[in-house]
């Protein structure tokens, strides 16, 4: 024998209000180039032009947080990274994180210098040690643009295999190239 199915009005899951989700971040004109470039997988980050500082910073503003100068541009970073300090989440409950736990939040050492807030992915937690080299991936979020719009990416990082933390120094000793200076992304 079967149960008599509910009424379709017992569970009108789809009907309510749209859920909130907090892992999106709004882009403003500032901040378009850098969403734009992730888009494209590449990270980008705001080097200062001083004379005598040259400091890199992560993330961006328009100043430089070490001598103020307005002489601050865009960069794209080698995307290395070495390992700071993590959390393993295991409940959060904003969605859509809570289908995502448990995640590894994490503070990476870019190899440019700035330390960058970010999510470690594909390891497990007893693969985890401070210094580890990992590389920078990039996740789409699924739904987060409308229709027909590039996808929004978010920096993520992984592990890289056959790196140590040594290898990161020596590949961060090395300058990266500065981005053209005109803004390709249109509009
Ligand atoms: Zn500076």
């Amino acid at each position: 024998m079967h149960a008599n199915r509910p009424p379709a009005s017992a569970a009108p899951r789809s009907a309510g209000p749209p859920v909130p989700r907090f892992d999106v971040p709004e882009a403003d004109a500032f901040t378009r180039p850098y969403w734009e470039a992730a888009g494209r997988g590449r990270l980008l980050i705001r080097r200062c032009r001083a004379a005598g500082c040259g400091l890199a910073h992560h993330y961006p503003r328009e100043f430089c947080p070490r001598c103020w100068s307005e002489d601050v541009v865009w960069e794209e970073a080698s995307g290395r990274a070495a390992l700071y300090t993590w959390s393993v989440v295991h409940v959060n409950d904003l969605p859509p994180f809570g289908a995502r736990v448990p995640y590894t939040a994490a503070v990476v050492d870019l190899a440019e210098g700035p330390r960058m807030m970010t999510e470690v992915v594909g390891c497990e937690e007893s693969e985890l040690r401070i210094g580890m080299a990992l590389t920078v991936r990039f996740r789409e979020l699924d739904g987060a643009r409308p229709a027909g719009e590039p996808p929004l990416c978010i920096p993520v990082f992984g592990s890289l295999p056959g790196a140590g933390p040594e290898a990161v120094r020596a590949r961060g000793a090395r300058s990266s190239s500065l981005l053209p200076q005109g803004d390709d992304g249109g509009s």
